[in-house]
């Protein structure tokens, strides 16, 4: 199983869209692993978005990543990392096709409504960044059976 780092951001919580999205891992069949509300430092977020510091438009994320707590979560599941980012669809919630999170809900490239870790190499880092240990739970979910094949888990 794999483990990856979604963050609802500001805009999700703002526009009170956190349990839609929530609903929509969780119908899925992801496990939420890990969850906590958090404000988010500049220093963290220049860690976490440090390949766009130098970016124009990097001040502007900076300033819509602290207007409010953002809920971080730890979701689970096989091959995790892909099957979150097909869901979440493409940066700008305007090229994000429909029956994605994006395409579903944002007009916007900056208020994507959620962050998800593009790789499992980045899921690693990204979950040591913003969870301590003991805030990420191993726990099997009774339905287990009625989600996945034996041979898939
Ligand atoms: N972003 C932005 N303008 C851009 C590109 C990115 O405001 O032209 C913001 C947007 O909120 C995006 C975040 O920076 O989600 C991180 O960018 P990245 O390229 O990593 O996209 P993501 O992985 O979130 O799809
Ligand atoms: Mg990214």
């Amino acid at each position: 199983m794999e483990s990856t780092l979604v963050i609802l951001k500001p805009s999700t919580i703002q526009r009170a869209l956190v349990g839609q999205v929530i609903d929509r891992f969780q119908k899925k069949g992801l496990i939420i692993a890990g969850i906590k509300m958090m404000q988010l430092s500049e220093d963290i977020l220049r860690e976490h978005y440090a390949h766009l510091v130098e970016r124009p438009f990097f001040p502007g994320l900076l300033e819509s990543m602290r207007a409010t707590p953002v809920i971080v979560m730890c979701i689970k599941g096989k091959d995790a990392v892909e099957v979150v980012r097909g869901m979440t669809g493409a940066t700008n919630g305007r090229k994000a096709l429909p029956g994605t999170i994006r395409g579903d809900f944002s007009m916007s490239g900056q208020e994507n409504i959620i962050h998800a870790s593009d790789s499992v190499e980045s899921a690693a880092v990204e979950l040591a960044r913003f969870f301590s240990e003991g805030e990420i739970f191993d726990y099997v979910p009774a339905l287990m059976r009625s989600m996945y094949a034996s041979d898939e888990i």
